[in-house]
């Protein structure tokens, strides 16, 4: 189907591609700058949830309130790419992306912290949070071994 003619496409290219930072989101963003991981917990069925999300939960339809979590998860699956897809994305190639089961029972996708070799990856390694920064006021979620230094 044709895009219609009255949206605009025009993409910066030269701007790096960040993620947005919207800010009904602000504790994650604010939490990644102070070093601490910021989830979204319903109180009412006691899911947590990631990434945020600004609906109710879509289990019981209540609102989701925000808690430091742990830090601690387990390593349920990375992969590694080698070109760049988008221009402008911050991460240069190779770079590895994991999906890791926090120890609050939610699964994220996060990057590989720089302390951790890929070779070094195993499936249910113990793996701690690390912050890692993109530009001056953005940081992502990252990950690295837990026996890392
Ligand atoms: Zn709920």
């Amino acid at each position: 189907m044709p895009l219609s003619d009255d949206v605009e496409h025009e993409v910066d290219l030269a701007a790096p591609f960040l993620p947005a930072t919207a800010a009904w989101a602000d504790p994650l963003w604010s939490g990644l700058r102070n070093g601490v991981l910021i989830i979204q917990k319903c109180e009412c069925c006691g899911n947590f949830v990631y990434p945020p999300v600004e609906e109710m939960c879509a289990h019981c339809d209540n609102a989701y309130t925000w808690h430091q979590a742990s830090g601690t998860a387990k390593l349920w699956s990375w992969v590694t790419f080698h070109r760049t897809y988008y221009p402008g994305y911050p991460l240069e190639p190779p770079y590895t992306v994991l999906m890791v089961e926090l120890e609050e029972g939610v699964r994220m996708l996060a990057a590989l912290g720089a302390d951790t070799a890929v070779e070094d990856l195993r499936c249910d390694m113990a793996m701690q949070f690390r912050p890692l920064r993109l530009s001056r006021d953005v940081l992502i979620p990252s990950f690295i071994s837990s026996s890392a230094p």
